[in-house]
């Protein structure tokens, strides 16, 4: 929309205000918006609630039926899915009361079920949130603590998060999205919250972490916060605008308290001294009879069956962590005493890799199904495959999240040559997945010979130049060390990219004395500056 500002309006500004034309400028734009709102505000205020709030209705729902459908998705984590079922159902239930008897509901100031979950990095902590808010059908914000400073320091405040979870909300204006938040709740995950522990061992960071950790509890608890950013513009404006009407103060329609925000917040607290397992540890340690000597745990109170006890061996700390682990790791004791609800995740294991490809609404397999079939191509999956999958991913010690890279890192050559080509079926086996380039290769009947000196041309412009007995020699020594030609030819013409460098122009011949050191490129380069040096000199 075209806006006029004017020139006497300017005028007036840069008089009443000393400030110059850019500010004014800027000020007067930002107050059309604030007006905007305010027009809309009072319009809905005398018209009813918009139609879009007013269909719309808290829907009740029962900790089953919301772990239920957490079921669906996420895999494991069976105390973390319930707990979080729990504070989300009797949260909203809440709010049900307050939306239906807004006067009479009995309930003043309800305690809230905030809740801190611990554990792995990957292993399920912000994915269950986001399934809870769809399910819910609330504005969800995930964010990461580290990106947030407490209010005063340069970047982004605590009470930011609140405004970012009033953008994700419907409504015209942000009075609207405002009232929406206050009315159907929303949920705030804070990720990484342990990065914001007091930490002995750092000099000069404990005092901003320490008010970031009191600016969330102020949140989490209750706090009114300014809807719009106190900083902006806009926000100036209607404060001189509110005093010229003689309104001391923020007026309660920019504000919004954040009682009725459901917070999570969450971390591996995971570091390389005193991490949350190790607290745990040595403090178990001193209580009788449950550390063996070689550290490891024994769960109690199953019976006695002995040999059952010892295969229980416990290595997830994180479940006996209590508020005291809490606080010595570096959480102050208000803020862990505000969040009552503690859970925890597991470390997922290939079992659980497994069934998150197989059994989850939304897995990763049935995800590459639709993306082939829109191309026409059907792909199937072997269970050897699979399990391979499962097993490379466990090992990157990165929770479900290694599913996607590794999954992508077989998939990228077969994206980008199947669609449009004329195969319209694809077995994905355990062979495959080892070597896909090569296996792509056998299916188009290219030679991974002519596949990488086409590459190289394209890259570089050279043309190498490879004879029979040098491709013998590189199927071998792929064989020999299990690995595919491509990556073969890979380690064995490290650092080829140099030839480019070196201004060579045409063609090249890899020789079995190029196979042979691991160095050739190396020297290469390193002789032809030298001769380049001295000719220069
Ligand atoms: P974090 O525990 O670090 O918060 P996330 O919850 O963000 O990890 O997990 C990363 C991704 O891995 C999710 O988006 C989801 O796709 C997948 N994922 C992680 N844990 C599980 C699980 N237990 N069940 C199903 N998928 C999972």
């Amino acid at each position: 929309m075209k806006v006029t500002i004017p020139k006497e309006e300017i005028e007036r500004l840069m008089r009443l205000y000393g400030c110059n034309e850019n500010q004014a400028a800027k000020a007067y734009l930002d107050a059309i918006e604030v007006s905007k709102n305010a027009l809309e505000e009072e319009l809905s205020r005398q018209l009813g609630r918009r139609k879009g709030l007013e269909g719309r209705s808290i829907s009740l729902l029962t900790p089953h039926q919301i772990k239920e459908h957490l079921d669906k998705y996420v895999i494991s984590q069976e105390e973390y899915k319930k707990r979080l079922s729990i504070a989300a159902a009797f949260h909203f239930a809440i709010l049900k009361c307050l939306e239906e008897h807004p006067q009479d509901s009995g309930v003043k100031r309800f305690r809230k079920k905030n809740t801190i979950i611990a554990g792995p990095s990957g292993s399920g902590k912000t994915y269950c949130a986001e399934v809870l808010g769809d399910l819910l059908e609330v504005p969800t914000l995930i964010v990461d603590a580290t990106d947030y400073t407490e209010a005063g320091y340069v970047g982004k405040s605590a009470d930011d998060m609140v405004r970012e979870l009033i953008d994700m909300a419907p409504g015209a204006t942000r009075q609207e999205k405002a009232m929406f938040i206050n009315t159907y709740g929303g949920i705030i995950f804070i990720d990484e919250i342990d990065k914001k522990a007091k930490d002995g061992h750092l000099i000069g960071h404990d005092i901003s972490r320490e008010g970031f950790q009191r600016a969330v509890l102020k949140l989490i608890e209750r706090k009114y916060v300014s809807i719009d950013n106190p900083l902006s513009p806009s926000s100036q404006i209607q404060e001189v605008m509110d005093r010229q009407r003689g309104i001391s103060g923020k007026q309660q329609e920019h504000m919004i308290s954040t009682e009725k925000i459901l917070f999570v917040v969450g971390g591996s607290f995971q570091r390389q001294h005193d991490d949350l397992e190790t607290i745990v540890k040595e403090r178990l340690k001193h209580q009788t009879g449950r550390i063996r000597e070689d550290g490891s745990f024994v769960v109690v109170g199953f019976g006695s069956d002995n040999a059952w006890e010892k295969s229980q061996t416990m290595w997830n700390y994180y479940k006996e962590a209590d508020a005291d682990d809490y606080i010595r790791f570096g959480l102050i004791p208000e803020l862990v005493g505000r969040i009552p609800i503690r859970s925890h995740v597991n470390l997922l294991s290939k079992n659980d890799l497994v069934r998150i490809m197989l059994n989850t609404e939304d897995s990763i397999i049935h995800q590459y199904i639709e993306e082939f079939k829109s191309f026409g191509i059907d792909i199937t999956f072997d269970d050897s495959a699979i399990e391979y999958v499962a097993e490379l991913a466990e090992n990157k010690k990165t929770g479900a999240r290694a599913l996607v890279s590794v999954w992508e890192s077989i998939f990228t050559e077969f994206q980008f040559e199947l669609p449009g080509s004329n195969f319209k079926e694809l077995t994905v086996t355990k062979e495959l997945c080892q070597m896909p380039k090569d296996a792509l290769l056998r299916m188009l009947k290219r030679s991974p010979f002519v596949d990488f000196v086409e590459g190289f041309k394209h890259e570089y412009g050279i043309e190498l130049i490879m004879g029979e007995e040098v491709q013998r020699y590189v199927e071998d020594y792929a064989a020999r060390n299990m690995i595919q030609v491509s990556d073969a030819l890979k380690q064995l013409l490290k650092g080829g990219s140099s030839l480019n460098y070196m201004n060579i122009k045409g063609k090249f011949e890899i020789t079995q004395e190029v196979l042979d050191d691991p160095k050739y490129f190396d020297r290469l380069f390193t002789e032809w500056y030298q001769k380049m040096n001295t000719e220069i000199k």
